[in-house]
């Protein structure tokens, strides 16, 4: 019988060993032993499932990839030191030189290096949609395009994609669709429900949930994870068993970090669009949302950034983070502390202007991340900011 959310995250561990634990423990071990020659030949040429060394695979990052597969409806995953390590990984692995790739326009500034910095280096082109033309995807579909790759809710806007419809586009032309899950979690939504071939996540953000470790994890169908892992073995960009330890037991209260810190999201995001220093609100689940209808179809709650713009341009913009008083100012996000980001200044400031327009980064665009504070107190904060 297959189990709720809730109760995969807590239960699905590791077999007990002798020492009959109750908490799974760290396997800080670099390499596996063997009972004889043969067990050793045996494991090596792969007839044989088992954990050799660690580069390859580890009992924290097995029991970590296993519940993210569970929970997300995968066959298979890898784990990897960082989000962009599982990002690469799973382009460089799946790519050959003068492939082409279809992506949303709005994705990870990090993401987008790689796109204009690297991947030409291997003659591999990137053409973009912009999000509120999904349908333009098709006439972007060339003999060479391996995949399509989006995220949603995306970073910085939180815009919303129609899985469902690109995965349609995806299916009809026979090449892949790669979801990056981070903003949802595998809570909040699950990709591989809708059509997607693979989910990446940054597991960096929600899922660690307290600023801690970082993490990066791909899953989906078995023979392209299977590419992805041999690719990784050599490569050795493998999370360590460590950050895949706390990472587990991260995932046992995504759920009611999740529940909590979307709630607050969405009371923050209606008191700010009443706001009369505010322009504009985003936030998946106000019906103000241009892909309101969308994100009630493909998400469980509207996730736990809330994008909006100061009045005022760059001066309003400063002015806001400099009164700031409770808020952390950082990059990061999916904290349980509440932060306010300047995606113009900091996360995206490597976009040119017209990149940042076109994925709706204002001067005075404030990405909130919000935390697990008492609602009251983070509104508070950001109010007396705003004054
Ligand atoms: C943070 C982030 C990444 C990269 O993750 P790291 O763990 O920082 O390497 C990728 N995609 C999205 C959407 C992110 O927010």
């Amino acid at each position: 019988m297959s189990k709720n959310f809730e109760t995969t995250a807590i239960r699905d561990q590791l077999t007990r060993t002798e020492n009959m634990e109750h908490s799974v423990p760290l396997y800080l071990t670099s390499g596996f032993v063997f009972e004889d020659a043969e067990e050793m030949r045996a494991s090596f040429a792969e007839e044989k499932q088992r954990d050799l060394y660690s580069r390859y695979s580890n009992p924290n990052t097995n029991e970590f990839v296993s519940k993210i597969c569970k929970l997300e409806g995968a066959e298979d995953g890898f784990a990897f030191a960082t989000g962009m390590a599982a990002v690469y990984s799973t382009f460089a692995a799946l790519l050959d030189a003068g492939d082409h790739i279809v992506s949303c326009r709005s994705v990870f500034g990090a993401t987008h290096g790689l796109f204009t910095k690297y991947f030409p280096k291997w003659n591999i082109e990137t053409s973009y949609f912009k999000i509120d033309a999904v349908t333009e995807v098709e006439k972007l579909i060339q003999p060479n395009t391996k995949f399509i790759y989006a995220e949603s809710p995306t970073n910085p806007g939180v815009d919303v994609l129609d899985l469902e419809l690109l995965s349609r586009i995806a299916k009809k032309h026979n090449i892949l669709l790669i979801i990056d899950n981070c903003f949802a979690t595998p809570y909040l939504q699950n990709p591989i429900k809708f059509g997607a071939d693979l989910v990446i996540h940054s597991a960096t953000k929600l899922i660690d949930g307290q600023g801690r470790v970082l993490g990066g994890v791909t899953v989906g169908k078995k023979e392209l994870i299977r590419e992805i892992y041999l690719f990784s073995r050599l490569t050795g960009p493998a999370m360590s068993p460590f950050n895949a330890w706390v990472l587990s037991k991260s995932l046992e209260t995504l759920a009611v970090r999740a529940d909590r810190q979307c709630e607050n999201a969405l009371k923050l995001a209606e008191f700010l669009e009443g706001h009369p220093k505010v322009n504009l609100v985003k936030y998946p689940f106000l019906k103000s949302h241009p892909q309101y209808e969308i994100a009630k179809k493909q998400m469980r709650a509207g996730g736990t950034i809330v994008a909006f713009e100061v009045k005022g341009g760059t001066d309003a913009g400063r002015k806001f983070f400099d009164s700031i008083k409770m808020c952390s100012l950082s990059a990061n996000l999916g904290d349980s502390r509440t932060i306010v980001t300047h995606p113009t200044s900091t996360t995206h400031a490597k976009l040119g202007t017209g990149d940042k327009l076109a994925v709706g980064i204002t001067d005075g665009m404030v990405r909130c991340s919000v935390g697990l504070e008492h609602i009251d107190d983070i509104i508070a904060d950001i109010d007396q900011a705003l004054m």
